[in-house]
């Protein structure tokens, strides 16, 4: 499988862009009117809502607690109250929380203490065994293509079938699912799963998940970490104990689904974005931001009453920062003929981000890499928003289809998608510092996944810019005449990005 740059470096100006493949553009919708009426002060009077019911509730509006009810029970009121039908999607879900912080320690032959991390789905427990390096890690580590450590069960010596022994595993080729897999099936009873060692893959593994839950503990170090562990592997018996503290359970959680009752139904535009926050916090930026503009959006078309010609779909997934589940749960249980109607899917997550960029998903593929473009239609819904902006004199950057929020099942399933992002942990450059002011060297969103992601964690500018943006392309696309190909359903000429291609499932990465 192909690994792609996570980080997409250089900065490309998409009102100066040439694009790479001539996307017929979709007609103009004046949108003035819907506009004016999605305000800041709109947006903020349901993120107020928000940050209450987390208040109320333990702090969190995760999917499977309390909050995350309350904060579906006042969408659904809502969209009710303005006319919509509204529906909801229940469906379980592999609940995990981290109770206490990972611990590795070597035992002998000297004691040493590791920092180190639980990756998402670990099992819980402590293991005291032999450490056993698979027989392929590379050190020093090489370019790409990298470590392919553990991704086979060959790669294992065979564990000990009486004595615990837990594996050393470096990171890289395959997925961190995969890797668990086989040192289960070769016998192990824990994992320590080390970073790559190339550049940008050094730090401490963390952020990572096993997509699935797994039964044995599973932890992340760092590179040197690593190497470090592995050189005391080859020079003689290494023991270490590992534990993990976490509790991993099927809870149910929802989404929440309102159609316009009006709007040609064999042309659906589901416009989405995720309810959930993280068990760290009240999630308000991430994605009260984005659940507040969508929410926004549809109380203000119902207000002004516009006329969708083809019919919208809000959709408010859930159990998003699990791995895209709500909106996985939602396209794979679409009949055939559900799913022909789906005309397209704009996703909204994170849109208030302190220190922001005005991210617009990569429709086209002009920042790709290998120039991977979304299904045909993405680059049309990008050039939407492009020239939106342009038209506004701001300037947008674009964002890579990585698989981190819930269009991936939309592409999956080759749907046109397309949408904003303000930022996350990524840092700001001094090129994107000069094009869209904030602090350079600094994250977009310093509150990312914490629990500061509170009402003091927004930017006003960006929920105006980037609210406006939505209920521009959101009403372009329910009024549209041209769709987004001519006659004879001219295709983008692009390769195109396939779900393969993601490093991450939302925010935790995959491999
Ligand atoms: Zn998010």
């Amino acid at each position: 499988m192909r690994r792609r740059a996570v980080v997409l470096t250089g900065l490309v100006i998409a009102a100066t862009l040439v694009p790479v493949t001539a996307a017929v553009a979709v007609d103009d919708v004046n949108t003035n009117k819907l506009r004016n009426a999605v305000t800041v002060n709109g947006i903020l009077q349901h993120e107020r809502v928000l940050q209450r019911i987390s208040n109320d509730n333990g702090g969190t509006r995760a999917s499977g607690t309390p909050g995350f009810e309350a904060s579906a029970d006042y969408v659904k009121d809502q969209l009710t109250g303005a006319g919509y039908v509204v529906s909801e999607q229940e469906f379980e879900f592999p609940f995990f929380q981290e109770l206490a912080p990972a611990t590795l320690d070597q035992v002998s032959p000297t004691e040493t203490s590791y920092e180190t991390a639980t990756l998402e789905y670990s099992g819980s427990g402590e293991v005291t065994g032999a450490l056993v390096a698979t027989t392929n890690v590379v050190i020093p580590a090489t370019e790409e293509p990298s470590s392919a450590s553990g991704c086979a069960v060959g790669d294992f010596v065979p564990a000990d079938s009486v004595e615990p022994q837990v594996a050393l595993i470096q990171r890289g080729t395959c997925t961190f699912a995969e890797k668990v897999a086989a040192a289960t099936e070769a016998g192990y009873d824990a994992a320590v799963m080390f970073n790559e060692g190339n550049p940008g893959r050094t730090e401490l593994l963390t952020g990572v998940t096993i997509g699935e839950p797994v039964a044995i503990p599973v932890v992340g170090i760092s590179y040197a970490d690593g190497v470090a562990l592995y050189e005391a592997t080859q020079a003689g018996p290494v023991s270490v104990a590992v534990s993990t503290d976490v509790i991993t359970e099927t809870r149910t959680t929802r989404n929440i689904i309102a159609d316009t009752p009006k709007g040609d139904p064999d042309k659906v535009i589901v416009v989405g974005a995720h309810l959930d926050s993280v068990l760290a916090g009240a999630g308000i930026n991430d994605n009260g931001s984005g659940t507040s503009a969508i929410l926004e959006t549809a109380i203000q078309m119902s207000q002004k009453h516009v006329k969708p010609r083809q019919q919208v779909r809000f959709a408010f997934w859930g159990a998003e920062e699990s791995g895209l589940l709500g909106s996985t749960h939602y396209v794979d249980n679409l009949t055939d003929a559900e799913l022909s109607t789906i005309y397209a899917n704009l996703n909204f997550d994170m849109l208030g981000s302190t220190n922001y960029v005005r991210f617009v998903y990569d429709g086209d593929g002009s920042a790709d890499p290998d120039g991977l473009a979304g299904p045909p239609g993405s680059a049309q819904i990008e050039s939407i928003f492009d020239q939106y902006f342009a038209g506004q004199g701001l300037a947008t950057a674009p964002t890579a289809f990585d698989g981190r929020s819930d269009y991936g099942p939309f592409i999956a399933a080759g749907i046109p998608a397309g949408g904003l992002f303000s930022g996350a942990e990524g840092i700001k450059t001094e090129e994107e510092a000069a094009v869209f002011g904030g602090t350079a060297g600094e994250p977009y969103d310093a509150c990312y996944h914490a629990a500061c992601d509170d009402m003091s964690n927004l930017s006003t500018a960006a929920l105006n810019e980037l609210g406006d943006a939505t209920a521009h392309a959101v009403m372009t696309l329910a009024k549209t005449k041209s769709g987004f190909f001519e006659d004879g359903s001219r295709m983008s000429l692009a390769p195109q990005i396939s779900v393969d291609d993601f490093d991450y499932r939302g925010s935790q990465l995959l491999r």
